[in-house]
C-alpha cells in the first residue's frame, strides 16, 4: 500500500481528522493525531448534528463505526420547530413518532458532537493522539516535516493532513488563497443544565431544534442529550463591527445588551439564552473560500475539512468534512496511484470540485436564512423537504 511503512501526522481531532485516522488504522498506517486541547474532556463540544447517508454516515458505515452509532445517536432530536421573533411556531415536527430507521437513505439521524468525537477516538488504538500539541509551525526535513508545537516539543511525518479546522494554520503551506468573510456572523453559546436555568426554551425545543427567523436574523436552538441547550444567534455584520465588536463576550452583560438592541423586534423569550450564569458565548465571524479554489499539489502534504473549504453552518460542515476523511483514504489506501502524490491530486481534485458545489449552495442557503422574507423562506424550504 502507498502510505504504508510511512509515519502519518494528522493536525487536528475534529470529525475530519478523529474519521481519516480510524479508516487509516484500520489499514495498518502508522497515524498519530496531534490536537491542541489538553485532553478529551477539555473543550464543551457544540450542537447536535445530522449525518447523511451518502458523506457523514457513509464515513461511519467505511469506520465501521454504525453498531457504535446506533448506540449514541439521538432519537427525536431530529424533529424541528420553526418559529417567528415572538416564539410562535409556525411549522412543527415535534408530533413525529422519533426516527428509528438509520439505514434508510433519507434519514437524517442526529447525534451530540461530544459522543461522535467520543465513538471516533474509542476506535483508535491508545496513543494515537498526542493532546496539548498546538501547531505552530512546519520545517522541512527530507522527504517529509518536522512539526513543532507551541508547548516546545517536534515530530517528524513523511506526510502532514491538516484537519484543523477554521482557523487552520497549516492551510497557509498549500495555498496563499485566503478566506473571504461571508457577511455573517454567529455569537454561539451552551446553557448548562437547561431544564433550570432556560426552562421556556428548554420546553419549547422539546428535545430536538429550533430555528427561529425573522427580517434578517435568526436564532438556532438544539437540545442536547445531556441537558444543555446549545444555541447560535446569525446576523448580517459589517467587517469593521467584526473585527472590534466592542464587546466583552465573556460578560453576560454587554452580549444581553447587544441582543436587546440587535434584536430588539424580538420578545422577551429569548432574553433566556443570555440571562443565566450557566453558559457561555463565543463570537463566530462566517468565512468561506472563493468557489473554483485551486492549488498544486505537494507530495506530502494536504487538508480536509473546514481548513479546507469552510462555510457559514448550512448543515453539512461535519458532512463534507468526513466524507473528504473517506476520500482521502480511499486515494492513499484503496485506489492504485504510483505515488503519494498522484493519490493527493486525484483527492484533491475531487475534494476541490465538490467543496466548490457545496460552497454555491451553503451561501445561498444561508442568504435564503438571513433574508428580509426569512420566516417564509424556511417555511417554504422545510415544505419542499417532506
Ligand atoms: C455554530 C455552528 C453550527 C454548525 N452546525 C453544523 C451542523 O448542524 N451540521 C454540520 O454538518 N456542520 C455544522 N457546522 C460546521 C461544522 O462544525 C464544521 O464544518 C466541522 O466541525 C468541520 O470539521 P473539521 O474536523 O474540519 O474541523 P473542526 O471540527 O473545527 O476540528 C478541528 C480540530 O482541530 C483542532 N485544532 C485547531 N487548531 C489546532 C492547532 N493549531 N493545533 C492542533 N489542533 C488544532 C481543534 O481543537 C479541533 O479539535 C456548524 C458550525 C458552526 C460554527
Amino acid at each position: 500500500m502507498l502510505a504504508e511503512n510511512k509515519q502519518i501526522a494528522i493536525v487536528g481531532g475534529g470529525p475530519a481528522g478523529l474519521t481519516l485516522a480510524r479508516l487509516l488504522q484500520q489499514k495498518g498506517m502508522q497515524v498519530k493525531v496531534y490536537e491542541r486541547d489538553a485532553d478529551r474532556y477539555f473543550r464543551q463540544q457544540g450542537a447536535t448534528l445530522d449525518l447523511h447517508y451518502g458523506s457523514g454516515l457513509k464515513a461511519l458505515r467505511a469506520a465501521g463505526l454504525m453498531a457504535e452509532f446506533k448506540k449514541h445517536y439521538r432519537a427525536g432530536a431530529e424533529r424541528v420547530t420553526i418559529t417567528d421573533n415572538n416564539a410562535v411556531a409556525h411549522y412543527t415536527e415535534s408530533h413525529n413518532a422519533p426516527l428509528e430507521d438509520l439505514d434508510s437513505e433519507h434519514s437524517r439521524p442526529e447525534i451530540d458532537r461530544g459522543p461522535l468525537r467520543d465513538l471516533l477516538i474509542n476506535s483508535l488504538n491508545e496513543d494515537t493522539i498526542i493532546w496539548n500539541s498546538k501547531f505552530a509551525a512546519l520545517e522541512k526535513n527530507g522527504e517529509g516535516w518536522n512539526l513543532l508545537f507551541e508547548n516546545g516539543t517536534t515530530a517528524y511525518a513523511d506526510l502532514v493532513i491538516a484537519a484543523d479546522g477554521a482557523n487552520t494554520k497549516i492551510r497557509k503551506y498549500i495555498t496563499a488563497i485566503d478566506r473571504i468573510y461571508s457577511g455573517t456572523t454567529i455569537i454561539e453559546g451552551n446553557i448548562y443544565n437547561a431544564a433550570v436555568n432556560a426552562p421556556g426554551l428548554w420546553k419549547m425545543t422539546n428535545g430536538g431544534k429550533i430555528f427561529a427567523h425573522w427580517k434578517s436574523k435568526a436564532i438556532v436552538l438544539s437540545a442536547k442529550g445531556e441537558g444543555s441547550l446549545s444555541f447560535y444567534t446569525m446576523t448580517k455584520e459589517n467587517e469593521d463591527w467584526v473585527n472590534s465588536p466592542g464587546i466583552n463576550f465573556s460578560s453576560k452583560e454587554e452580549v444581553l445588551n447587544w441582543f436587546k438592541q440587535r434584536f430588539s423586534d424580538w420578545s422577551a423569550d429569548w432574553h433566556e439564552i443570555f440571562e443565566t450564569d450557566d453558559s457561555y458565548f463565543v463570537h463566530r465571524p462566517q468565512y468561506s473560500f472563493p468557489t473554483g479554489q485551486s492549488w498544486e499539489p505537494l507530495p506530502n502534504l494536504t487538508m480536509l475539512g473546514d481548513a479546507a473549504h469552510q462555510t457559514p453552518p448550512s448543515g453539512d460542515g461535519v458532512n463534507q468534512a468526513m466524507l473528504d476523511a473517506v476520500e482521502l483514504y480511499e486515494a492513499l489506501c484503496i485506489e492504485n496511484f504510483g505515488t503519494v502524490e498522484e493519490a493527493i491530486a486525484s483527492f484533491e481534485k475531487s475534494m476541490l470540485k465538490r467543496s466548490s458545489e457545496v460552497t454555491v449552495e451553503a451561501l445561498q442557503l444561508v442568504d435564503g436564512m438571513l433574508s428580509e422574507n426569512n420566516l417564509q423562506f424556511m417555511l417554504d424550504f422545510f415544505n419542499e423537504l417532506r
